[in-house]
């Protein structure tokens, strides 16, 4: 795993964390302790790092796939027809629409 960070055009500092198995914002993973650890420490390192607290930080992590509450496809995390509805995330609207009903 490896930490990037820099500041995108809104001035907010964004943090990259490349090959990060685990995800916070996502449950499921929480198996791989290590992983858990490292992403962490690498959060916190980071954090001590920032000299202006002021900044809005925003942590991105990369290459995570997701899996659709409905028909369990994989796709990525940032993907443009994701589709987050009650807590769960859907691959399209379609699959929103279907689980609905
Ligand atoms: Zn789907």
């Amino acid at each position: 795993m490896s930490v990037d960070q820099h500041e995108n055009s809104n001035g907010e500092r964004v943090i990259l964390l490349k090959n990060c198995k685990y995800n916070a914002f996502l449950d499921g993973e929480f198996d791989e302790e290590k992983n858990r650890r490292e992403f962490q420490e690498a959060l916190q390192a980071v954090r001590n790092k920032v000299d202006s607290p002021m900044k809005q930080m925003r942590v991105v992590t990369l290459s995570k796939k997701i899996s659709c509450w409905h028909c369990y496809k994989l796709f990525s995390e940032d993907a443009e027809e994701k589709q987050r509805v009650y807590e769960k995330d859907f691959c399209s609207k379609e699959c929103v629409r279907a689980f609905k009903h």
